[in-house]
């Protein structure tokens, strides 16, 4: 049984979560940051490391890996407990107000709670066809977390979607020979990145379909099937770049006792929701006008925990400038 009472507790550590935690430490507030995932990071380190981000402030291109170091970074500094591998299940309110978390490890005390869910857990549509699952993360991979593993390797990318395309694009100078394999003769993706593609080395396989997917020694086959139509082609490749996009499971906030819009979190323009003492940010947060970008995450987070500490502190004047509590 838990025996101490964080004064915030940040559920999400995807780039919000983490700087509300940071935001929150700034203010010497006793924070736990509780992430579900074994790394933080949230979609910016898990879907798009290697994706350059232009919307972020003072950085004029960041890559998303290179943005989620520098937000450990900045939250480790005030040494907030951070749980990770951890999934809150539910929110229970305590006869004296405190919330219980229950969580997927120990349940957590807490005063305050900042829900930064983002679009919930999410995991990687996977290919249709069965294979060997060994070849995960050595020859067939769902996320790019580092570039260089496709360096001078023979590659195959399904899928037909701005991302797939993106990734076609940056593999293929790096890579000895790129195919991109997509069920459609038409991409789904910026008309200016389709042009880019058809002027490039870049393979295309359209419309086929993947059949199978067979380990070949170090490298794998994989035979393609047309769609609507008989004809077969095979593949041997050293990596498998699989590009079918998410799916996003929130389904556990439906018994967390906020009002919802959709799947996302009502509200106030102090980012409290329904329940006192809760807040929400982030992609999971709804309001009129919400943009779900990380530039607006990070302007809700310092509302939310500003918001918590008058809760906790109604008597207390919050300092407004970081050079006032940095240290
Ligand atoms: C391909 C792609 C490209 C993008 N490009 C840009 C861009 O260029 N610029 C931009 O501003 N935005 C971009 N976005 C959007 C941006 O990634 C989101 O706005 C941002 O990630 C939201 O951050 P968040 O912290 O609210 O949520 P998330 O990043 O979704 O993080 C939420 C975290 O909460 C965790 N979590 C969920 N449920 C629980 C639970 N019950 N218990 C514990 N932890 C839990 C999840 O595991 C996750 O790590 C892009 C998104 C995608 C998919």
């Amino acid at each position: 049984m838990a025996t101490h009472t964080y004064e915030i507790t940040v559920i999400g550590g995807g780039p919000v979560g983490m700087f509300a935690a940071f935001y929150a430490g700034l203010h010497a507030a006793d924070v736990a940051l509780v992430e579900s995932l074994s790394d933080l990071g949230g979609q910016t380190g898990n879907l798009y490391p290697a994706k350059v981000l232009y919307d972020i402030g003072g950085f004029p291109g960041i890559s998303g890996q290179q943005l989620v170091e520098q937000l450990q970074k900045q939250v480790t500094h005030f040494k907030p407990t951070i749980k990770t591998a951890t999934t809150v299940t539910a929110i229970n309110r305590l006869d004296d107000g405190t919330y219980q978390l229950d969580t997927t490890q120990e349940p957590i005390l807490t005063k305050t709670v900042i829900i930064a869910t983002g679009g919930g857990a999410f995991t990687p549509r996977r290919l249709a066809v069965d294979y060997d699952p060994a070849l995960d993360d050595k020859n067939v991979f769902y996320f790019v977390r580092d570039l260089a593993t496709f360096d001078g390797d023979t590659v195959a990318i399904a899928g037909g979607g701005d991302s797939a395309i993106d990734w076609a694009l940056a593999i293929a100078p790096r890579a000895k020979q790129v195919n991109l394999i997509h069920r459609r003769d038409q991409f789904r993706a910026l008309e200016s990145s389709v042009a880019e593609l058809k002027a490039s080395p870049v393979q295309l396989h359209t419309p086929f379909l993947i059949e199978s997917v067979q380990a070949a020694g170090h490298q794998i086959d994989i035979t393609l099937k047309q769609v609507r139509g008989e004809a077969k082609r095979q593949l041997r490749v050293d990596k498998l770049l699989v590009n079918y996009g998410f799916m996003s499971e929130n389904k556990q906030l439906r018994s967390w006792g906020v009002d919802l819009d959709r799947n996302a979190i009502k509200v106030a323009s102090t980012m409290v929701t329904s329940r006192q003492g809760i807040y929400a940010i982030g992609d999971v947060a709804s309001y009129p006008g919400k943009l779900k970008l990380i530039a607006s995450g990070f302007g809700e987070a310092p509302i939310a925990v500003n918001e918590a500490l008058s809760f906790l502190y109604p008597e207390r004047r919050q300092a407004l400038h970081s050079s006032q509590l940095y240290h």
